[in-house]
């Protein structure tokens, strides 16, 4: 016995006892079982093995003390209900045994039918079904197959060619045209080729075939890619696995059976309706194979009208119940509906909202329900363009969307190929097998990258998604060439220079080029589509969700933003005001000879000149800025890089003054530039000479920032309209050096705001650990922190982010180091921990001080609900992230901690 369990630990649930909460014991499938046995559908009689009882299993190798004992009395209490026994040679029960975890995980598991047959009970079926031989010999060739395939690992390959074998040597194409001898002789044949593989005849005991199904439903937890798809998904590894054991209904007794998914809305738009799929004379293992065409279910109403209106009622009945979509497997034998499976089902981004806002509007559920089943990345990926689709315009291959968009071009195989195509102003798609550090210039210079190994977690993905570069990886049915500078998909042969386009939401690639479409959501928030006067019902149900997320959250939203027309355009989006204003490039374009002035200044009478110079021009960009936010807050940061980001690289100016003295010109301009670059250059620039510490290194830099943003906030006043300046100091470490730069900004502010009622604030980014810890302390100094997370993630871990992202995350993220990377969403523990420490030492020094976050973290979903939970005031992000912002805020509002959204 294990730790935890003891004698009369139950481990088996007959359907009649349990409930659709129970899914972490019982799996998302016999919860769901259990739920509809109880509302009083027809579910086949059953009973569920718990996740315990798979979890002992794995832990110890062997089935824990009681198991068997608790499976045979729930068998021979399914028995006496059925009236049959399992395996009896003249009236077989026979059961299939199902995996079902807590999060479904659609063909990563095992599922056996028919178990219970054997050489004998195979006649006994025969006689049961009124002597039709040929619907028990399918259902044992049936079973060795997947009894063989599942349970014993024989290549499933094998069974398939023997059906095919068996079909040529009938001149049938379809397998229902196999009579009772052809299936006994194929029987027949799949039994050596069960012998053949596990060197034992194919087990007759049917109480040794339930047992070992059983035993391979809980293996399958560990299998490689049940492992690999819970990585991707992240859902946790030590869940386990429950297993359903449920009495056989048949839908292979011919034309009057069937079988059949379905799914109460359109999964794809959400629209009301019908949608599914039925196969007449098939087992359910049919409709998902593909082996025959399925029909539309609508077509089931001509076929078996009954049965198709009993089942309308009972979706009607599970959508009233679960008050969502469901989707459902249901099998009719002989013209009774049976239903084996339900639940809530997967859908698009799309329809997730459109849903929500449905079941809204029929009174299911209310506005914060429909909050809480919509989330941010459902947002993002409906604000991305997409492709226009039309049903002429199949995929070639799928591989998995790694990094969202919609991407065409020209095929390029290599990097530098990318980066020269790219150079001529053309849109290229990068293929390759898979990315490495090498590739990363061409992936900068590529609209896309289209690789057909590796997972959400490959290099390519991870470097991708760091960019906000479209992405498609593991698409594996292409073979890529690069030496040959081709690829070869389903025949077909492309080479350089053929266009191709990728979307990295679906993962689908298409040959030829594919017209892209605006965003409708986008438009929306930009004011172009009406929500009240147009006809789409996505738009309306965003706009309707939207709006209660606003009404709801507490955390304010606020954009990162250099200029006028950025700070417009996040308004549109619901921005309340700028969280970031970078000053750097208002050092940049036609006023780097400024900078270059200013570097170079031998004299302080040069230095001042430039500066005065710079003066005008940056309040000018204050200016537009100011206006565009009247009345919001705009936090403008001092300037923050090393300065000589600002000058040319050092390489290129070197070969420039050679050139130039070769020619005998005067170079003594360039040669004072070289010589600055040189002396400037440092080894770790992200530790260098920047933020604060240019501040206080060069004089009159930083006071001519301060000047420019006062002068510009009492230019607009003046104007009538009112500018909420709050001056950041980035890369504070010790609040001596806030001090300092608080005590020269004061006087300026002093003295330019005079009595026009301007109030400027002084406040400083943390995103140094030390700042952090000693937040108390800044604090004294600062009216508000706007916390950096950028550059916390960075310095906390000690890593660059362009040196490592493209370097190793992949590794760390396939070890598990990661769960997901630190840029992308804030990593609680370590860096989160700085934070809340952060703010709590920061408000009990100074109660009411304004808390903020400005890093890229503050756009996405999960961080989202981090900072709403360690009390911060606002977060702040770029424009296109401000409603995700927003409907993640309005969701950390109405959500206790730690609920999920899975
Ligand atoms: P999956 O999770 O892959 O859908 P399932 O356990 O649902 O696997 O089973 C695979 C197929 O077998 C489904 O179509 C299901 O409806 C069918 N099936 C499962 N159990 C029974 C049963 N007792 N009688 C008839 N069909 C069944
Ligand atoms: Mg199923
Ligand atoms: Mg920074």
């Amino acid at each position: 016995m294990t730790a935890h369990e003891t004698a009369d630990d139950k481990y088996v649930y007959d359907f009649a006892e349990g409930n659709k909460e129970l899914k972490d014991l019982l799996g998302g499938k016999g919860a769901n079982l259990a739920e509809m046995t109880n509302l009083g559908l027809p579910v086949p009689p059953g009973f569920t093995i718990t996740t315990e009882a798979c979890k002992a299993y794995l832990a110890t190798g062997r089935e824990p003390d009681g198991l068997a004992g608790q499976i045979e009395a729930h068998l021979e209490s399914l028995e006496r209900e059925m009236g049959r026994r399992l395996g009896d040679p003249q009236d077989p029960l026979l059961v299939s045994v199902r995996s079902g975890a807590k999060f479904s995980m659609p063909g990563m598991m095992e599922t056996v039918l028919n178990v219970g047959l054997n050489d004998r009970s195979v006649v006994g079926l025969s006689a049961q079904a009124g002597g039709n031989d040929r619907f028990a010999w399918d259902s044992y060739r049936r079973l060795i197959q997947m009894f063989g395939k599942t349970v014993c690992e024989v290549p499933g390959e094998e069974f398939e060619h023997a059906l095919d074998e068996a079909k040529r040597a009938k001149g049938a194409t379809n397998d229902l045209d196999l009579d009772a001898d052809d299936l006994r002789g194929l029987v027949d044949a799949y039994q050596k080729i069960f012998v053949r593989h596990t060197g034992r005849e194919f087990p007759q005991e049917p109480r040794e075939q339930l047992d070992l199904a059983i035993r391979a439903v809980f293996e399958s937890w560990n299998a490689e890619r049940a492992i690999l798809y819970r990585r991707q998904e992240r859902i946790p590894a030590d869940l386990g696995t429950a297993v359903n054991v449920v009495a056989m209904v048949f839908g292979n007794l011919g034309p009057d059976s069937g079988t059949g998914v379905a799914f109460t809305r359109d999964p794809g738009s959400g629209a009301q309706g019908i949608y599914g799929d039925y196969l007449a004379n098939a087992q359910g293992e049919d409709v998902v194979a593909g082996i025959r065409n399925t029909v539309p279910l609508q077509e089931l109403e001509r076929l078996d009208s009954r049965s198709y209106h009993e089942l309308l009622d009972i979706m009607a009945r599970l959508e009233g119940h679960y008050q969502d979509l469901c989707d459902i497997e249901f099998t009719i034998e002989r013209g009774k509906l049976w239903m084996l499976q339900t639940r809530v089902g997967k859908r698009t981004a799309a329809a997730a909202f459109v849903i929500a806002g449905q079941l809204v509007d029929e009174g299911l559920i209310d506005l914060d329900e429909a909050l809480h089943r919509v989330n941010g990345a459902q947002l993002a990926q409906l604000m991305f363009p997409r492709f226009q689709l039309d049903h002429e315009f199949p995929p070639v291959a799928r591989g998995i969307g790694a990094s969202p968009g919609a991407a065409s071009g020209t095929v390029v195989f290599t990097s530098a190929r990318a980066v020269e195509l790219a150079a001529e102003g053309k849109s290229v798609i990068l293929v390759r097998r898979e990315t490495n550090p090498d590739d990363l210039n061409g992936m900068i210079a590529a609209q896309g990258i289209l690789t057909s190994r590796g997972g959400k977690t490959s290099h390519a993905a991870v470097v991708a998604r760091g960019m906000g570069k479209t992405c498609v990886s593991g698409a594996d049915e292409i073979e890529v060439d690069v030496p040959a500078k081709r690829f070869v998909v389903g025949g077909r042969t492309v080479t350089e220079g053929d266009v191709v386009s990728i979307d990295g939401t679906t993962g689908k690639v298409y040959l030829g080029e594919v017209p892209v479409m605006p965003s409708e959501v986008v438009q929306y928030f930009e004011g172009s589509l009406d929500p009240e006067h147009i006809d789409n019902a996505l738009v309306r149900a965003v706009h309707r969700i939207m709006t209660h997320a606003d009404d709801r959250r507490r955390l304010t939203v606020r954009t990162n933003a250099d200029t006028g027309a950025d700070a417009a355009r996040a308004r549109r989006f619901g921005a309340e005001g700028i969280g970031l204003c970078r000053t750097e490039h208002m050092f940049l374009g036609d006023r780097r000879e400024l900078v270059e002035r200013l570097i170079l200044a031998a004299t302080d009478t040069d230095r001042t000149d430039a500066l005065a110079a710079l003066l005008p021009l940056q309040r000018q960009d204050f200016v537009e800025i100011f206006r565009e936010m009247d009345g919001l807050p705009v936090t403008v940061r001092l300037i923050d890089p090393p300065l000589h980001e600002f000058l040319p690289p050092l390489e290129q100016l070197a070969v420039n003054v050679a050139v130039a003295q070769e020619r005998g010109e005067d170079v003594a301009k360039e040669e004072a530039l070289l010589a600055a670059v040189r002396r400037m250059h440092e080894e770790n620039p992200m530790l260098g000479l920047r933020g604060v510490r240019l501040g206080l290194v060069i004089p009159g830099l930083f006071a001519m920032q301060v000047r420019a943003i006062a002068e510009a906030a009492v230019a607009v006043t003046r104007d009538g309209g009112v500018a909420r300046p709050e001056i950041m100091v980035p890369l504070v470490g010790a609040v001596q050096e806030l001090e300092t730069v608080r005590a020269e900004a004061e006087k300026i502010i002093a003295e330019v705001v005079g009595d026009s009622g301007v109030e400027v604030l002084i406040g400083t980014m943390i995103e140094v650990p030390r700042a952090a810890l000693t937040a108390g302390q800044i604090a004294e100094a600062a009216e508000f922190f706007s916390f950096g997370t950028n550059d916390l993630t960075q310095m906390g871990w000690g890593f660059s982010r362009d040196d490592v992202e493209g370097a190793f995350f992949w590794r760390y993220l396939e070890l598990g180091i990661f769960g997901i990377s630190p840029f992308e969403s804030i990593d609680r523990d370590g860096v989160g921990r700085l934070v809340r420490i952060a703010a709590e030492e920061g408000r009990a020094a100074r109660p009411g001080l304004k808390l903020g976050v400005c890093g890229e973290h503050g756009g996405d979903p999960d961080s989202v609900h981090f900072f709403h939970e360690v009390g911060l005031d606002y977060v702040s992000c770029s424009p296109f992230r401000v409603p995700v912002a927003r409907l993640e805020a309005g969701r950390a509002a109405i959500e206790t901690t730690g609920s999920d959204s899975r």
